[in-house]
């Protein structure tokens, strides 16, 4: 049954009970009130006289009923249709916007996000209305990521299978000999793949936030010292000088002990990775209000304003061929972002432009 019918039926059984407990009080009430007061008003008389009285008390009060009875029917009648009136108008009201949320349904259901509602009242409907909306507006931001990603990551994927196929085909058509080299080309476009692939498998974790954290007290040594020992060999291997600075009265960090280590290998290891040869690289960590500043601080290419704020989107590479020639996704500073934001802290980067140098940091709340 459908919502204009639903009402009407409720408001005609409104006016039927009303009409019924009206035509109860009169039927009941009115004709013995009115009999007494024209009993009253005339005084009581005697013999024939009285009898023809109550004969004509008797025509009144039938004559009374029957005009009582048809302002009944009459004002029943025009309730019934007041009913219908008001019925239609309200669930006019009610079944636009439900209509309109219906078809905006099914056109995003239909995947075409762009078509937004408006609605000039003040009621329920306008915040449905409005939720609405911003639902629409989530979905299309999603599906606009989801699409970009599709071509990003085929994009990624076509560089290295197109170098393994020209190199296939070079040794097929004899243009390049099959020495160790030319396997090691193959090995290192394969490589690549890999690398893609498990970066791509970390971003899709940490994106869906699948990334199980193990939040407890670290001294912020816990999470420097493992990077520093590990990495320092690749410093010296690129005559790089790596100093670092801790403060022996930094409070513990509530954090993810490995992912921390994860966060700042990253960071460091772009560090040393953009930085020539002969360069420096300052790790220092201080206090900053409620939390723990880890900053990074190269002497390396640099980064410029225009390319500055793009660093933390996935896939992004200052320079594509250079990034990628050294295996770069542009995946690690997004991944490491997500990892930073998960424990509740955050992460940027400035730099004064190319050549410059950069200084990457990020911050972990005390425990
Ligand atoms: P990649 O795997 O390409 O290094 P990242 O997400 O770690 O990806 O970094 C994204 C881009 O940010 C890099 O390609 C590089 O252009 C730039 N970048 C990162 N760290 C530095 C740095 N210390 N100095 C200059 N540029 C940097």
């Amino acid at each position: 049954m459908t919502l204009s019918r639903k009402l009407f039926l409720s408001y005609v059984v409104v006016v039927l009970i009303g009409l019924a407990v009206i035509s109860v009080a009169t039927a009941f009430v009115a004709p013995a009130n009115f009999t007494e007061s024209m009993h009253h008003m005339r005084g009581s008389g005697s013999g024939m006289m009285s009898q023809r009285m109550a004969e004509l008390d008797a025509q009144y009060e039938t004559a009374f009923r029957q005009s009582v009875n048809n302002a009944l029917v009459i004002a029943g009648a025009a309730a019934v249709l007041a009913a219908g009136v008001v019925s239609w108008f309200v669930s006019q009201q009610i079944t636009h916007p439900i209509r309109s949320l219906v078809a905006l349904s099914q056109q995003i259901a239909g995947g075409s996000y762009r078509q937004r509602l408006k609605l000039d009242t003040h009621d329920e409907f306008a915040e449905l209305v409005e939720s609405f909306n911003r639902m629409a507006e989530a979905l299309a931001g999603t599906e606009a990521m989801r699409v970009q990603l599709i071509g990003d990551v085929s994009h990624e994927l076509k560089t290295p299978l197109a170098g393994i196929k020209g190199y296939m085909e070079g040794l097929q058509d004899g243009v390049l000999p099959a020495t160790p080299e030319t396997f090691q080309l193959i090995h290192r476009e394969a490589d690549r793949l890999q690398r893609l692939v498990q970066d791509l498998q970390e971003l899709s974790r940490t994106e869906s936030g699948q990334v199980a954290l193990d939040i407890r007290p670290y001294p912020p040594e816990a999470i420097i010292n493992p990077v520093v020992e590990r990495m320092r060999s690749q410093f010296a291997d690129k005559v790089i000088a790596l100093e670092v600075m801790i403060p022996h009265d930094l409070p513990p960090v509530h954090a993810d002990c490995d992912r921390s280590i994860q966060i700042l290998t990253n960071l460091l290891g772009n560090a040393l990775q953009y930085t020539p040869g002969g360069g420096r690289i300052e790790l220092t960590v201080h206090r900053d209000h409620n939390s723990v500043c880890f900053s990074i601080k190269d002497t390396g290419i640099g980064l410029s304003s225009e390319a500055l704020p793009h660093v933390f989107q996935r896939f992004y590479r200052v320079d594509k061929s250079r990034s990628r020639g050294s295996g770069g996704t542009g995946i690690g500073l997004t991944v490491a972002k997500h990892l930073v934001e998960a424990q509740g802290g955050r992460i940027g980067a400035e730099s004064n432009g190319l050549g410059t140098g950069s200084r990457f940091w990020f911050t972990l709340p005390i425990a």
